[in-house]
This record gives C-alpha cells, sequence and structure tokens, in this order.
C-alpha cells in the first residue's frame, strides 16, 4: 500500500539523516482534507497520509526553509513547480529530496458536498469508490465522478523528475478535452469573454490566499503591496481586480504547472485556472513547451531567440 511504502521511505531517510525534514500530508480533523505535515523524527513518519484529498501543492512551503535538507512528497503536478523552481535557481543551497507518488487525481471536496444531502461527518475511499457517511447521509459514490477540473485534464500525473518513486508509475494520456472552462471561453466573442472575467473578478476580496497558495508566488514584495513605486490602488474598483488579475495570470505564463492550488485556495470560489491553462496551452502551442517537463529548458517568456516570430512588432 502507498501510504505504507511512503511512511517507510520517509522513515528511513529522517534515520540515515538524508534529510533534516519531510513535508507531506497529514490527517485533518475535517472530512475530504488533509493537511500539511512537517516531520522531523522517525517515529512522526506515522502520521503522513496518502488519499485523492492530499490537494496542496506542498512545493510552495519550499521557500520557507531554504536552510534545511527537505524530503517533499510529490504529485506529478508539484513536481513540475520545483523543476520550474530549479531553473529560477530557487535553490542555491539544498535542492528537495523529491518524493514522488502517481496521483490517482483528486476528489474535489465541493462536488461531493453539493451532491450530498445533509452534514459530512466521514469520507473512506475504497478503490474507485467513495464512502459518504454522517449522521442521515450513507452513500456511495464514484471517485471519477467528483474529480477536480483540473485533474480531469491533466496529463503528466507521474512525477519521473523525483529522485524516488512510491507507486507505479501511471500512463501518460492526453485529455480529449480542454480544461472546460478554457473551452467555454474560446467559444465567447471578445465582449463576452471580458464580461466573464469582471463577472469572476467582482467577487474577489483581495485575500490573496491565491497567490500564497501557489510556489510560483515567492517574491519578498509583491506589487499588489508595493508602495514606491505604487502598482495598484487597495481598492475594490473594478480596473484594480482586473489589473491583479491579469498581471497576476501573466506572472505565471511558462511557470504554472496547473496544480490548481490557487482556484482551490480561494474563499470566493473564483475560477482562476482558466487564465492561467489558457496561457499554459498558448504557451505550449507556440513554444512546444510545458512548465517542469524538460528540467533544462527555460521558460520561453525569460529567454530571447532571434529566430523567435516577431510579426507582432512593427
Ligand atoms: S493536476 Fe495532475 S498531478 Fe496534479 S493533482 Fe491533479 S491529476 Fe494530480
Ligand atoms: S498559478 Fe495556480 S495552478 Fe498555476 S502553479 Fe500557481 S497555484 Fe498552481
Ligand atoms: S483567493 Fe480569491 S478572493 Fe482572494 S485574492 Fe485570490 S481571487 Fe481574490
Amino acid at each position: 500500500m502507498i501510504q505504507q511504502q511512503l511512511r517507510e521511505k520517509a522513515k528511513e531517510l529522517l534515520s540515515n539523516k538524508t534529510v533534516d525534514l519531510i513535508i507531506g500530508f497529514g490527517e485533518w480533523t475535517l472530512p475530504l482534507r488533509t493537511t500539511p505535515v512537517f516531520i522531523r523524527t522517525p517515529e512522526g513518519a506515522e502520521s503522513l497520509v496518502w488519499n485523492s484529498f492530499c490537494e496542496n501543492n506542498l512545493t510552495a512551503y519550499l521557500h520557507k526553509f531554504s536552510r534545511l535538507k527537505i524530503g517533499l512528497v510529490v504529485k506529478g503536478c508539484d513536481a513540475r513547480s520545483v523543476v520550474a523552481l530549479n531553473l529560477e535557481k530557487r535553490f542555491p543551497n539544498h535542492p528537495p529530496l523529491l518524493i514522488g507518488i502517481p496521483c490517482q487525481r483528486l476528489v474535489d471536496r465541493k462536488k461531493v458536498k453539493k451532491a450530498v444531502k445533509g452534514e459530512i461527518l466521514q469520507a473512506v475511499e475504497q478503490g474507485d469508490l467513495l464512502l459518504v457517511k454522517g449522521e442521515d447521509v450513507n452513500v456511495t459514490l464514484k471517485r471519477e465522478d467528483f474529480l477536480y477540473s483540473v485533474c480531469q485534464v491533466c496529463t503528466h500525473r507521474t512525477p519521473h523528475q523525483a529522485h524516488i518513486l512510491i507507486g507505479d508509475p501511471v500512463e501518460e494520456v492526453s485529455p480529449v478535452e480542454a480544461h472546460p472552462d478554457v473551452v467555454a471561453l474560446e467559444g465567447m466573442f471578445p465582449e463576452e469573454r471580458w464580461n466573464f472575467f469582471e463577472k469572476e473578478t467582482s467577487r474577489c476580496i483581495r485575500c490573496y490566499a491565491c497567490r500564497e497558495a501557489c510556489p510560483m508566488c515567492y517574491c519578498a514584495e509583491c506589487f499588489v503591496d508595493s508602495s514606491r513605486p505604487r502598482w495598484i490602488e487597495k481598492s475594490f474598483s473594478p480596473s484594480d481586480l482586473a489589473f491583479y488579475h491579469i498581471v497576476r495570470a501573466y506572472h505565471q505564463t511558462g511557470r504554472c504547472s496547473g496544480c490548481g492550488a490557487c482556484e482551490r485556495a480561494c474563499p470566493m470560489d473564483i475560477r482562476l485556472t482558466y487564465l492561467t491553462q489558457k496561457l499554459n496551452q498558448e504557451v505550449k502551442d507556440l513554444y512546444g513547451f510545458e512548465t517542469g517537463i524538460q528540467p533544462e529548458a527555460a521558460p520561453p517568456l525569460s529567454t530571447f531567440d532571434p529566430e523567435d516570430k516577431q510579426e507582432f512588432i512593427k
């Protein structure tokens, strides 16, 4: 069983001091959730869990522990973020040791809650099924009907970049359909697109949970907090909200692994990944580049090639 193998490997890495700290997932008090755990002793490895609710991109925590030798539990998308950060020279001391687990795709707890009437007190996975229980609840659901949309369209689920792989690699299958929100966006006229974008962003309370959850947002001072120069006012005006969301999306272009952590963190249920996934698709079509797949390839938007297409320069 994957979880047991993970615990044993973590124990071994901490016992022989290969790493100082393991960052992984642990049980949480609420059903359908896990929590990040930070383990420093071999005994502590017993608290590691692995299931379809291990949804954080734990790579975001690496910025806080730059001096330690870290063992990081990664899915396919998380490993790609580590590769992208490595290209940005984020690990000058100790690059993390990646403990990769081929990803079974994650269950979207909001979809489950919507489908189940009553309070959920327990959710247990049994193969492809999800057994959901509560005081007046006792239902069995099919896991695949409740996946996150980014996971439904994910190709690279096996963290091939990992130093240690726990479990067998899963087949890389390109999804038949693109991200449903991207498909919808592409089918809109420009004015409709803008209205869609404004409608989504109008709910933003500028809490920046999306930024905090993203491993690629690590600037010591984010442009939204800068007062000299002041790029953006601290208001909820449509132009300020649009500015934040457009700049955030462009900052991720060619860097985003499509993990979906930003969208899951948003307390206002704002759809964020349609923009980043659309930009990822553009970068792939134009430059044949996907974040974190080729460990040595620099992101197209941070390099210059005289052979680049330049029709847009008049
Ligand atoms: S995006 Fe892919 S690798 Fe990441 S959690 Fe979803 S299915 Fe797994
Ligand atoms: S922008 Fe969102 S989907 Fe992309 S890497 Fe950051 S958290 Fe993941
Ligand atoms: S997490 Fe949601 S509400 Fe908070 S800043 Fe991001 S988009 Fe806005």
